[in-house]
């Protein structure tokens, strides 16, 4: 999902701000996606990692439903690499491993299941980056909808505008880590920059 392909067999992926251009065989930054023979392939659309029920203020979301519960799911992976993070073995594991990522085979449908089963009242997208396992959060955001359950991102907004646009229609709130304001720190602690965090909070706000 979002990529194009390349002439050489490489692929650009335009999923997050890095905008990875990955030769055959090689995967992009976040660790979970593979150019295979020209396809750009997720290594994760159907591996939950972790799932949890949580109280939305734990996310932290303080004035969106509160008192309610959040149905929380991750993958391996994430974007960036901060080095402070706190869910390091899950977010880092596939940049410190080889070979096939670990997770419970789950399908969107049965997210949903969970979720109303538990009394969750949202389905939060989180402790790793959402961005990278777009492609499970989107389907299952989109069946959430329909089955009148919310959908919340905990991001670190380093998400290309192309992301937000395709999934903003299910989304019904999110929480943009901001690290920093200095494109500096950014850079040397987090393997990524400052200006595309800010301009997907400046569009969240704007929606
Ligand atoms: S989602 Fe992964 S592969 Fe795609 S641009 Fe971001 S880091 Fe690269």
């Amino acid at each position: 999902m979002l990529w194009t392909a390349e002439p050489d067999g490489s692929v650009v992926c335009a999923l997050c701000a890095h905008r990875c251009r990955i030769r055959p065989g090689l995967r992009g930054i976040c660790g979970v996606r593979e150019n295979r023979a020209g396809r750009l392939v997720s290594l994760v659309r159907d591996r939950v990692v972790s799932a949890d029920v949580d109280p939305i203020e734990k996310k932290p979301f303080f004035h969106f439903l509160p008192g309610s519960l959040a149905y929380s799911i991750a993958t391996v992976g994430c974007n960036l690499h901060c080095l402070f993070c706190q869910n390091w073995q899950i977010s880092q594991w596939p940049r410190e491993h080889t070979g096939p990522v670990p997770g419970r085979p789950t399908t969107p449908r049965e997210i949903v299941a969970a979720a109303r089963a538990t009394g969750s009242a949202t389905i939060a997208y989180t402790y790793t980056e959402p961005t990278i396992f777009f492609e499970l959060a989107l389907e299952t955001s989109r069946l959430a909808a329909e089955a009148g359950l919310r959908n919340v991102f905990v991001t670190n907004g380093y998400m290309t505008r192309e992301a937000l646009d395709l999934i903003g229609g299910a989304l019904h709130a999110a929480n943009v880590d901001l690290k920093s304001f200095s494109d500096r720190y950014y850079r040397r602690v987090c393997g990524a920059t400052l200006r595309p965090v800010l301009e997907t909070i400046e569009a969240l706000r704007a929606r």
